[in-house]
């Protein structure tokens, strides 16, 4: 994949720099060298906050640079104390064995190896003074216990190898200064409830925590209450600022594979992330898809985690085409300039549909996400949009046009909503344009150019 292109476009109603923002040199250098030109919007509007020690709440797009907002600030707090063995908390208690300063929840193996990897590469100029770390199941836990004697500055972790650590005496959390709920809808939904509220109850009550997603959905607003302590609350999730395209193809049923070999053959992107709803379903579309000549590889839980890294590493770096996965990829992922994600599938969540399409389109980016749906799939769609307040022109696909017994369905689908649907913001009462055929033009821009 090539490096030599800027890393992001800079927004242009962001004027402030890093320094400005009351960075230091060691990290400002850093940003330099990573040609971060300038804060994105969520970053020149968290760090002063999270700087100052304040609880925050930060909703932003995905792929707009949470990750540095949160792990900046965390890297000049803790540079400020002596790190490292017999530093000091919030309580100004002397640090022993174990410790951790500064721990980031996160909800998948993947992410919290990304998140680690990225604060490491923000402290480079620290010169080893910080150290940070990632846990996560899959893996053998003897290393990580290793890794962690002495204690550690950072800990990236899953909630549940952290309790393996911490139930083995490899970790304590009494120290924590600042937690980070990184994906915090995801941490706070029911999944993670359990090992949540026993993770927490290890912590100090006195801490900064912060928040971050690019979805808040209303019952996590309810539970943010009660974890912060009058939190900062900016959320800039904006659908003009996406460089994310997004398009809805109807399809017959039983002619998804063919549609998506199709589009795959006829558009030749650089990559494609498939997204399907079961692990079973992963496999099964990779060996349908490779009777039509396409080489796909998949990624779920079920994989074992050598073999996780290996795919994902690999799709990173660009030697895999066609990654087939569930929403174990869905979210906080950065694959650089990933040009399409397709939903085979549709996620039963609207939420994780957001995080799933985030995949593209990340740091200003033109990015493309195309949803498949079958007239069993029109009622749900509807009900991503309305969550999502998104109203997207329903397409279809040359050849592959939808037989009469289709439009039935969408009768039936409007039938179904009780409420008449909000429309977003300049379709006043207009009514959805009859299904068109794609025009083959549409897609410049989104083709591999080679
Ligand atoms: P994140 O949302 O934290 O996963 O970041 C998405 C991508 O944007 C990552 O590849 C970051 O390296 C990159 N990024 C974050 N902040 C900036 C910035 N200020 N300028 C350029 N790229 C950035």
């Amino acid at each position: 994949m090539s490096t030599d292109t800027p890393k992001a476009t800079t927004p242009a109603n962001v004027t402030t720099t890093f320094a400005e923002l009351g960075l230091i040199s060691p990290i400002l250098a850093r940003l330099t060298e990573l040609e971060y030109l300038q804060p994105t919007p969520i970053q020149a509007q968290a760090i002063p906050s999270v700087l100052a020690g304040r609880d925050l709440i930060g909703g932003a797009n995905t792929g707009s640079g949470k990750t540095a907002t949160f792990a900046l600030p965390m890297l000049q707090q803790l540079s400020k104390q002596s790190v490292g063995k017999g530093s000091t908390n919030n309580k100004g208690t002397m640090n022993k064995g174990n410790y951790v300063s500064g721990l980031i929840l996160v909800p998948t193996r993947e992410l919290a190896k990304q998140v680690a990897d990225s604060i490491k590469s923000y402290s480079v100029h620290f010169n080893g003074a910080i150290k940070a770390m990632a846990v996560f199941g899959g893996v053998s836990v003897n290393k990580q216990m290793l890794a962690l004697r002495g204690g550690t500055d950072i800990l990236v972790a899953t909630p549940g190898r952290l309790l393996d650590l911490i139930s083995s005496n490899a970790i304590k959390l009494d120290l924590v200064n600042t937690l980070v709920l990184d994906e915090a809808d995801r941490m706070l939904s029911l999944g993670f409830t359990e090992e949540l509220s026993q993770i927490m109850a290890l912590m100090p009550k006195k801490k900064q925590t912060l928040l971050f997603s690019a979805t808040f959905p209303e019952q996590v607003q309810t539970l943010t209450q009660e974890l912060l302590n009058n939190p900062v609350e900016i959320q800039l999730q904006s659908k003009d600022a996406s460089t994310l395209v997004q398009r809805v193809f109807t399809v017959n049923k039983g002619e998804k594979t063919a549609v998506l070999a199709h589009l795959i053959h006829e558009h030749q992107w650089r990559q494609a992330l498939v997204f399907v709803n079961a692990k079973h379903h992963c496999e099964h579309l990779a060996e349908k898809l490779a009777k039509r000549g396409i080489t796909a590889e998949v990624f779920h839980g079920d994989k074992g985690q050598s073999e996780r890294t290996r795919v994902l590493e690999g799709f990173k770096a660009g030697t895999i085409d066609v990654l087939i996965a569930t929403d174990i990829a869905a979210r906080g992922l950065d694959i650089e300039k990933l040009p399409v994600v397709i939903n085979f599938n549709l996620p039963r969540s609207p939420s994780d549909y957001m995080h799933r399409i985030g995949r593209s389109g990340r740091a200003g980016e033109v990015g493309l996400a195309i949803s498949l749906i079958d007239h069993e799939d029109y009622h749900h769609f509807k009900v991503i949009e309305k969550k999502n307040k998104i109203w997207l022109e329903r397409e279809q696909v040359a050849g592959f046009e939808v037989a009469e017994i289709a439009e039935d369905s969408i009768l039936a689908a409007e039938l179904a909503e009780s409420k008449p649907m909000a429309k977003p913001e300049g379709t006043g009462k207009k009514k959805r344009k009859k299904k068109k055929t794609v025009n083959e033009d549409i897609w410049a821009g989104y083709s591999k150019p080679e």
